[in-house]
């Protein structure tokens, strides 16, 4: 991290970055630097005044990635490491010790932009947001820093659009084996979504847990069966994991047998969820409906909106008298105030009456800064009706 370049912005954004806003995009800039790798930068107001640390990254719009608002001579690996302790001491207040499967880097979230470490008990799984991040952030720094720091033996780089790799440590098969809230799970971090287990759920699957005894539980968009899994420990009668990836619900079943849950209570099906609920014949007292983004831009939200609705008014329809619906939604396109939107309309048009009973998004080792509701992706309603 030896090289430092300034940056002037053109933009007067001394407001918004002292608030804690994370990201300037590159037309704000003024002349843009000369360096074809992310580079560490004091970022200079239109008035040439010192006004934060950041890294530019010369190939994304979002040219500069906000490290610290510190007037500080220097910036170095020891600011970076104080920020990893940090980020560590959070989670050592927030996670239960019944939980060793936790997201511990939340990027933005952590003022560490563009890296994120999510923990499976002694695997470390580091994923950097883009090229930009992959090349600010000193992958074997940070995974010494892990060896050294949490009870990680093993660091994979799994980042977008590369092969998942060692970077420290080894990894014999693909599995690994972590508790949440006690409830053990089997994740494959190499072929897995994201970097193998959708963490952000922990608290709305415990939630779902609380509730769940005695009922019929149908778990829409399963993925490997994170909500069904906590259904079957809250004593559900039944669970039934729809899913299109086959590949996705065998760690359901394996993550089932785990936790000694009888195997007659779990069913899996390998199916679209539409052509599932339109020939489905019986209806269930809980359904949970966590469909996949389906908007990667904001030209996308509104026919991820309609798919949305689709979805959740079928599976309103197939709730029993007095059962319940739970929605959930990870797009960051989609705001609260959109999924309500969304839910008025699939209820309308299941003609089917509610009462909200819970709102609740991502569990705290997801943190977003408070001026950037964007990152506060995961949305999750429980409905009665
Ligand atoms: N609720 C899950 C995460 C869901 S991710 C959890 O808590 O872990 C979304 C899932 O939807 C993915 O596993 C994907 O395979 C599945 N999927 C996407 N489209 C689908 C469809 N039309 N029918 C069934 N499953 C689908």
């Amino acid at each position: 991290m030896s090289k430092v370049i300034k940056i002037n912005l053109k933009k007067n954004l001394r407001r918004d970055i002292l608030r804690g806003h994370p990201w300037v995009y590159q037309n704000a800039l003024g002349p843009l630097p000369k360096v074809n790798k992310a580079t560490l930068c004091q970022v200079l107001d239109h008035k040439n005044q010192f006004l934060a640390w950041g890294y530019y990254d010369p190939h994304n719009p979002i040219a500069i990635r906000i490290l610290s608002t510190e007037t500080t001579k220097s910036f170095n690996e020891k600011d970076i490491f104080n920020k990893f302790k940090k980020a560590l001491s959070i989670r050592k207040t927030v996670i239960s010790p019944t939980t060793n499967g936790f997201r511990l880097f939340n990027g933005e979230g952590d003022i560490l932009p563009g890296l994120i470490c999510d923990i499976y008990a002694d695997v470390a799984v580091v994923q950097f947001d883009g090229q930009g991040p992959s090349e600010f952030w000193e992958t074997y720094d940070v995974a010494t820093w892990l060896t050294e720091n949490t009870n990680c033996k093993t660091v994979i780089n799994k980042s977008r659009n590369q092969q998942p790799k060692i970077i420290s440590g080894s990894l014999t098969g693909e599995d690994v084996e972590f508790l949440e809230n006690d409830v053990k799970f089997v994740a494959n971090i190499i072929k897995g979504q994201k970097t193998g287990f959708f963490l952000d759920q922990r608290e709305n699957r415990n939630y779902l847990k609380q509730i769940s005894r005695n009922k019929t539980v149908l778990n829409l968009f399963s993925y490997t069966g994170g909500f069904s899994i906590y259904a079957g420990m809250g004593g559900a009668s039944k669970v039934t994991s729809v899913d299109v990836s086959q590949g996705a619900l065998d760690y359901a079943d394996k993550s089932w047998a785990a936790n000694n849950l009888a195997p007659t209570a779990h069913q899996s099906v390998c199916a679209d969820v539409f052509d599932y609920l339109k020939q489905a014949n019986e209806k269930w007292d809980y359904i949970m409906v966590d469909p996949p983004s389906m908007a990667s831009s904001e030209k996308q939200k509104q026919s991820a909106m309609n798919k949305y609705v689709e979805a959740f008014s079928i599976a309103a329809k197939n709730v029993n008298k007095n059962g319940s619906v739970f929605f959930s939604s990870c797009s960051s396109h989609i705001s609260f105030n959109d999924f309500f939107e969304v839910i008025e309309e699939s209820l309308s048009k299941a003609r089917r009456t509610g009462q909200i009973l819970r709102v609740s998004g991502q569990g705290p080792d997801h943190p977003y800064p408070h001026v950037f509701p964007e990152f506060r992706y995961l949305k999750f309603v429980h409905v009665q009706l």
